[in-house]
């Protein structure tokens, strides 16, 4: 029993945070140049801007416009991978149901 009352199964060390960019900079933990939040203590906190005074940087914004200009092109790429895919998944099929009709028609006659 861990202090959560549960564990993940062996093997699995728990979901990968630390894989997860900043918020507020767009950086990987290990680069984040997020300051401090005197209020809680916590790095790259979108809410410690909002909530406990905090000011985002020139360098963090212009880091972080970077990451989401690089996010959006990723997402734009995957969507594209995605209807490719199913271009060819949805010809393929209209392709095999066409051969069907065929075969039933070359049946009948
Ligand atoms: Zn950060
Ligand atoms: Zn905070």
């Amino acid at each position: 029993m861990g202090i959560f009352g549960w564990s993940y199964p062996p093997g699995c060390s728990g979901p990968p945070d630390e894989d997860f960019p900043c918020e507020v900079c767009g950086l990987f933990p290990d680069d984040c140049i997020c300051p401090e939040c005197p209020i809680c203590g916590e790095y790259g906190q979108p809410s410690c801007y909002l909530e406990h005074g905090l000011r985002r940087t020139e360098q963090q914004k212009f880091l972080k416009e970077i990451f989401d200009r690089e996010m959006e092109k990723y997402i734009q790429a995957e969507n594209a991978m995605w209807d490719d895919y199913m271009d060819d998944e949805e010809r393929q099929a209209g392709e095999k149901l066409a051969a069907i009709f065929d075969d039933e028609k070359g049946g009948q006659c």
